[in-house]
């Protein structure tokens, strides 16, 4: 008795997405609204691997404040040279694959628009992948599990586009060993990135990725006695409506990035690392005089499970309302149509689980995916 438990993720497949234009309802699978975990990718995935939350698995945002341990110090020099060189995406991509490679990174590293000056303040969380065993170090994920439980699984490779993903998870399938297949297909997000989460190149891409997920399920079907399908994403995907400049807001106000703050813009907010109690409270006075956000409380982060003992990640956090941007940022610097990384209870964040197996009533986060692979596996 063959059994494969398939697991395909869409990166930003959200609930709301999922209402609007179905998805592979033909399959009649069920269907679950799934809340997502507060921050980007790297907190949600993750918290799907490891099923638990960002304060237990330690993973939530791409850069920290730590200039002792920076990969960056001594950059601040690239920014006195001519900005129109080195300020172009792909010169600065082909500086991150120098950095990796210098550093020996195997997580995804990107510099985006940091501006130089101020890369020596922050350190790079991902250094290591986490779709593979040991990737993780404050927990296990799920393959580890499926190491320790003897489990034969495959885990695509991240680095290769949607097509070959696809094609090596039916290579893989096709061998009728693996027990476990996680199928990542990241392209949805960059999609609705571009063109918004309501437009027709979403509605096109849900139709393709209809086709091939269908495909290689029945493809599965003739090698295995049973297939368990389900259809997870880490989160969902809003359209932008506007976006505000917080940072010359601060700029502004005329304190010494580095001396008084260090500050992190990130595309839905803004994080603070303060120097001084004044230049604090004046900061936050200012913020919280805004319309466009927030500042989040100590206890709402402790709620929301990403309160960290060490402040790393930030002092004090602003973040937006949902579909609103801040630009420019260290994570780009143009306003794109669609945007995650709001408040989990944002609409538009929720993310999505279907499956043509039963899901129990007590799956509803992200982090609860993991109990239902445990017990795919465990049968
Ligand atoms: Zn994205």
């Amino acid at each position: 008795m063959k059994k494969l438990a398939m697991y395909v993720f869409i990166d930003a497949l959200g609930w709301e997405i999922y209402e609007r234009y179905g998805f592979l309802k033909e399959m009649a699978l069920n269907e679950r609204k799934l809340r997502t975990t507060f921050g980007f990718s790297s907190a949600a995935d993750p918290s799907i691997l490891s099923g638990r939350y960002p304060d237990e698995h330690t993973h939530w945002s791409c850069f920290v404040h730590d200039p002792q341990n920076s990969p960056f110090r001594g950059m601040q020099i690239l920014a006195k040279l001519p900005g129109f060189i080195f300020d172009r995406w792909r010169v600065r991509h082909n500086i991150s694959k120098l950095i990796k490679r210098i550093h020996s990174y195997t997580g995804y590293f990107e510099l985006y628009t940091v501006p130089f000056q101020y890369l020596p303040y922050f350190d790079y969380l991902e250094k290591k992948d986490y779709f593979i065993p040991g990737g993780i170090m404050a927990t296990d994920t799920i393959f580890d599990w499926c190491v320790d439980h003897d489990i034969p699984y495959y885990c695509s490779n991240w680095r290769h586009n949607e097509e070959q993903i696809l094609h090596e998870n039916k290579q893989v399938i096709s061998e009728a060993n693996a027990e476990f297949v996680y199928v990542y297909l990241p392209k949805l997000d960059s999609v609705m990135h571009n063109n918004g989460p309501y437009s027709d190149a979403t509605k096109a891409k849900l139709n393709d990725l209809e086709t091939k997920i269908t495909d290689l399920y029945r493809f599965a079907q003739k090698l295995y006695n049973e297939v368990s399908l389900y259809v997870i994403s880490d989160h969902g995907m809003a359209p932008v409506t506007g976006s505000y400049d917080i940072k010359s807001v601060v700029d502004r106000l005329g304190f010494d990035f580095g001396k008084d703050y260090v500050a992190f813009y990130d595309s839905t907010m803004a994080r603070f690392w303060w120097k001084d109690t004044r230049v604090k409270a004046a900061v936050l006075d200012t913020l919280n005089s805004l319309d466009c956000g927030y500042v989040v409380s100590t206890e709402e982060l402790k709620r929301l499970r990403v309160w960290f003992p060490d402040p790393k990640y930030g002092d004090s956090y602003f973040l937006m309302n949902e579909g609103l941007l801040l630009n420019p940022s260290f994570m780009g610097l143009k306003v794109i149509p669609g945007m995650h990384g709001y408040h989990p209870d944002a609409p538009n964040s929720y993310s999505i689980m279907l499956s043509n197996r039963e899901i129990p009533a007590d799956i509803q986060s992200i982090t609860d995916i993991r109990k239902t692979m445990e017990s795919e596996l465990a049968k």
